[in-house]
């Protein structure tokens, strides 16, 4: 039985071009600047996000850390919704590392965070208060099912940042299905915040790496932050030359990942027992539910697991599914099929 791994887009595996351009990439050490490969991710990246300049870290949660580093001092506060995978699930690293304040506000189910309550938390000058410095969103919108933010919704923060001299951080991990669901440049979506941080290693195929982007100022400030954080790293062309390859050529697909993903929604809207709104599925991510006397999640994922269908649990009362690169529409037909037996049999 061939397994269906939903749990997340990080399994994805390296397509044979990236395995390819990793062999062939010509690396030197880029801590001194010198690795031919991790310059010309830098130069891509910073030209797709049409900002100054762009930063090769190891991940999206060292991206996220180091954009704030960079950003705040000790004792600075940023604002973020309460369901920021910043907040919720990177071990709170701006506290323990940065002695960054972290304040939240309600995120709503679009995946933005509360924009009145976000402006109401923002501090007065008092020499009680911790100082404000940034606000963070997240676009797609992990724990809002994948939800995406328009050019307007983020306009509408970087408005009130620069109303009251706030710079805004963005959490990108996902930002070309941003992108791709509204079909707009991803350079739209990174014209409206200071910095990004986006992941090379989920639904972009590659092994590692995540890229932040902002001013040349900031990535200036970056580098020597990622430096601290021991992110700096020797021959990361073998890396990079994978990340060109995600740039060049595995954007445009994530499309099919959508179609997958909603097309996952739709059938399991038609299975007794699992409770999902298949409309809110924008992107290559989902949330659904169980319901039935004595059904629990735990048993579905056991009798998922038994079936070679891996989800991810996310709490108590919810699973996760997210589509990927090298998972086809018959795959997800395939899923179905296991998922309505399994719930079948449990319900009995
Ligand atoms: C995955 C993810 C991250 C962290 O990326 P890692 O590479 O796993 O550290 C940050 N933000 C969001 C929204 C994510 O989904």
């Amino acid at each position: 039985m061939q397994e269906i791994d939903l749990r997340s887009d990080t399994v994805t595996q390296p397509t044979a071009a990236m395995r390819q351009a990793m062999y062939e990439a010509e690396l030197g050490d880029d801590v001194y600047g010198e690795d031919p490969t991790v310059n010309r991710l830098e130069a891509l990246a910073a030209e797709r996000m049409g900002k100054e300049a762009a930063l090769l870290v190891s991940s999206g949660t060292m991206g996220n850390l180091v954009s704030l580093l960079t950003h705040c001092g000790r004792g600075d506060e940023i604002i973020m919704g309460d369901k920021a995978h910043t907040f919720v699930s990177e071990a709170g690293g701006v506290s323990a590392l940065g002695g960054i304040h972290v304040r939240t506000v309600p995120n709503l189910d679009d995946g933005m965070p509360d924009l009145a309550a976000m402006e109401r938390a923002i501090r007065a000058e008092n020499i009680h208060f911790p100082r404000t410095r940034a606000l963070t969103i997240e676009n797609t919108h992990n724990f809002c099912g994948g939800a995406v933010l328009s050019v307007e919704q983020m306009a509408s923060v970087k408005r009130l940042a620069e109303l009251r001299g706030l710079v805004v951080h963005l959490d990108g991990a996902r930002i070309f299905n941003a992108a791709v669901a509204l079909g707009v440049p991803v350079s739209d979506l990174a014209a409206q915040v200071d910095s990004v941080q986006f992941c090379l290693s989920k639904g972009l195929s590659a092994p590692v790496g995540s890229i932040i982007a902002g001013s040349a100022d900031f990535i200036q400030g970056a580098r020597r932050n990622r430096k601290i954080v021991g992110g700096g790293m020797r021959q990361a062309g073998i890396i990079a030359a994978a990340g060109i390859v995600a740039l060049e050529q595995m954007v445009e697909r994530l499309a099919e990942d959508h179609e997958n993903a909603y097309r996952l929604a739709l059938g399991l809207a038609e299975i007794p027992g699992i409770v999902i709104e298949p409309d809110k599925v924008k992107t290559n991510i989902l949330f659904f539910g169980v319901e039935g006397d004595g059904v629990e999640t735990t048993e579905v994922a056991a009798a998922l697991t038994e079936r070679g269908v891996l989800l991810a649990q996310t709490d108590p009362t919810r699973f996760r599914a997210v589509t990927h690169y090298g998972i086809t529409a018959e795959d997800i037909d395939e899923a179905l099929v296991r998922i309505a037996e399994a719930m079948r049999e449990l319900a009995n």
